[in-house]
C-alpha cells in the first residue's frame, strides 16, 4: 500500500501532495530566519545562475526503516466515547508508513499518519476526514516513533483507540513483545543549521540545531503561578531505550474543570481518578505521581507522537515552551516545506 508521504519517502512528488494539502492556521507565527531573508546562502544550481538555498534544514543521514515481526491486539475503553475498543497492530512492508484502518465502517478505510491528514489539534491530534476519521492518535503514534517501528497497518474498530492509562505504555509493551524487525529500505534524517520556531498565544515550539547526531526534547510546562500543575521541566535525549525507560509510562493529564466539562458533554464516561490524572486544587485527585514532572515528560511524548507525522526522523534539540498539538503539527509542516524546498534545490542527475 503506498500512501501519502509513507509512499516512496525519496520521491519529490510525495512531499509536495503532502505540504500543500494541509490547511494552514494563520494565527500561527513562524520565526525562521530563511523566511526573513536575512542569510541567503548563494549556491549554484544546476541552470549554473547560482540558484539560492532557501531552507534551512539538511540531511543528516539515514537509517534503516523498521516494522513488527507479528501482529499483537490492544483491548480497551475509548477514553472519549467509553466504547470498547480493538486495536490490531500488523506488520508493514518497507516505506508504507504507520496507517489507521477503520474496520468499522462499511467500507474499512485507511487514514495514513501523515501530516496532510491532520483535521484537529484540539486536546488530541485527530487523522482523516468525514466518517473515516481517527481521534487521539498521539499515544499510539508515541509507541511506534519511540521505538523507532516506521511501517505499521493498524486497524481499529472505533474513532478512539482505547485511552489505558492515558500513556502509551499499554501498546509499547505490546509492540515490544510484537518484537521488531529491520527492512531494506531508508529512512531519513533531517536536521536544521538555524533554529526555527513556530509560536502562537505565548508558546513556543523550536527545534534548535545540535552538534550531536542525536534528538534531544526539553519541555518547559508553565500554566502560571497558581496552576495546581507545578511549573517544571524535562529534558531527554531520545532513544528507543531512553522512551521506553523515561517517557512511555507517563501519563496524558486533565484539570478538574476540563474533566467536568468533559463530563458535561457526555465523554468519558466510565473513568474514574484512577484511569485519569486530574488536578485538583491541591494536586492529583484520588491518585499519584510516577515522577514529580510527569506532567513536561507527558508533552514531549505528545511531540514525539505527532512529530512523527513527518513521516522522517529528526536531529537537533527541541525545545517546547507551554507548546502542545497544534504547535507541533505546526512545526511538523514547516518542517517539511523545508525539506521539500531543500530537495527541490538539489542538483539533479542528468
Ligand atoms: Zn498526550
Amino acid at each position: 500500500m503506498q500512501v501519502g508521504t509513507g509512499g516512496n519517502r525519496e520521491n519529490r512528488a510525495s512531499f509536495v501532495f503532502s505540504v500543500f494539502s494541509v490547511p494552514s492556521c494563520s494565527s500561527i507565527s513562524i520565526y525562521d530566519s530563511s523566511r526573513r531573508g536575512d542569510v541567503l546562502p548563494a549556491r549554484d544550481g544546476p541552470d549554473g545562475l547560482g540558484s539560492r538555498k532557501i531552507s534551512v534544514v539538511k540531511r543528516q543521514g539515514y537509517r534503516f526503516q523498521r516494522t513488527i515481526s507479528r501482529a499483537v491486539e490492544v483491548r480497551g475503553v475509548g477514553i472519549l466515547t467509553g466504547a470498547q475498543v480493538r486495536v490490531r497492530f500488523c506488520p508493514a512492508p518497507p516505506s508504507a508508513g504507520v496507517v489507521f484502518i477503520r474496520t468499522d465502517l462499511p467500507k474499512p478505510a485507511p487514514i495514513p499518519a501523515s501530516l496532510d491528514q491532520v483535521s484537529g489539534t484540539h486536546r488530541r491530534t485527530t487523522l482523516g476526514r468525514g466518517p473515516a476519521q481517527v481521534g487521539m492518535v498521539e499515544h499510539i503514534l508515541a509507541a511506534l516513533a519511540g521505538l523507532h517501528i516506521d511501517n505499521c497497518w493498524i486497524e481499529i474498530n472505533a474513532g478512539d483507540p482505547p485511552g489505558l492509562d492515558g500513556s502509551s505504555q499499554g501498546y509499547v509493551d505490546a509492540l515490544v513483545k510484537a518484537g521488531v524487525e529491520l527492512q531494506p529500505a531508508r529512512r531519513a534524517i533531517w536536521t536544521v543549521d538555524r533554529p526555527v520556531v513556530v509560536a502562537h498565544d505565548g508558546a513556543t515550539l523550536a527545534l534548535h540545531p545540535s552538534s550531536a547526531a542525536e534528538l534531544r526534547a526539553s519541555y518547559i510546562l508553565h500554566y502560571g503561578w497558581y496552576s495546581p500543575v507545578s511549573w517544571q521541566i524535562h529534558t531527554q535525549t531520545l532513544t528507543a531505550q531512553s522512551f521506553a525507560a523515561e517517557l512511555a509510562h507517563c501519563r496524558t493529564f486533565i484539570l478538574e474543570a476540563e474533566a467536568a466539562e468533559l463530563r458535561r458533554q457526555g465523554l468519558g464516561k466510565g473513568l474514574t481518578h484512577a484511569d485519569l490524572l486530574v488536578f485538583g486544587p491541591t494536586g492529583p485527585v484520588g491518585n499519584r505521581l510516577h515522577h514529580a514532572d510527569e506532567p513536561a515528560r507527558h508533552k514531549i511524548l505528545d511531540m514525539v507522537g505527532d512529530l512523527s507525522l513527518l513521516g522522517h526522523d529528526l536531529h537537533g534539540h527541541l525545545v517546547g515552551y507551554r507548546s502542545g498539538h497544534t504547535l507541533n503539527i505546526e512545526l511538523g509542516r514547516t518542517l517539511l516545506r523545508q525539506m521539500i524546498s531543500e530537495i527541490d534545490h538539489q542538483p539533479q542527475a542528468a
